[in-house]
């Protein structure tokens, strides 16, 4: 009499290497195990994954934009309502989400956006010149609407 090592029952084995009580068990212990493998696979290899894939990236840096573009293009309608659907039902969880992120990595948000407006200064520079140029009139107004509204009070 032997326990299988899959689903617990008692059986009688055919032979003495036999781990499991039949085929199924056998196959789905397979599985189990294949599984089990490639999760301990993949944490003991977890900074050479990276590595990899970060290499990979860096190599193929022009070509994955392309492709991901591409793809964004074909299925721009699809992906856009799927991410409107995917807002509309989780508008609570986003927010919640969102606040604690923030609230969490104040530090981090602090200096990823210091590093952004570094890095993109002549960009940003640029946009806000060519938003004054293209807005001047509604600036214009805007200004003295409030510098007349400041001088009343
Ligand atoms: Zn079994």
């Amino acid at each position: 009499m032997k326990v299988c090592k899959n689903c617990w029952k008692v059986y009688n084995p055919t032979s003495n290497n036999q781990k499991y009580c039949c085929k199924e068990c056998q196959k789905e212990a397979h599985r189990e195990e294949k599984k089990e493998y490639q999760k301990n696979w993949q944490k003991e290899n977890k900074e050479k994954i990276k590595l990899i894939t970060k290499r990979y990236y860096e190599g193929n840096k022009e070509k994955i934009k392309k492709r991901k573009e591409k793809y964004y293009e074909k299925n721009k309608n699809k992906i856009l309502k799927h991410q409107r659907n995917y807002r509309e039902r989780n508008k609570e969880k986003i927010k919640e989400h969102s606040k604690s992120y923030r609230e969490g990595n104040k530090e981090k948000i602090k200096e990823y956006s210091k590093g952004y407006r570094e890095e993109h200064k002549e960009e940003m520079r640029e946009y806000s010149r060519s938003y004054r140029e293209q807005n001047r009139e509604r600036l214009r107004e805007y200004y003295k609407s409030y510098y007349e509204q400041s001088k009343r009070t």
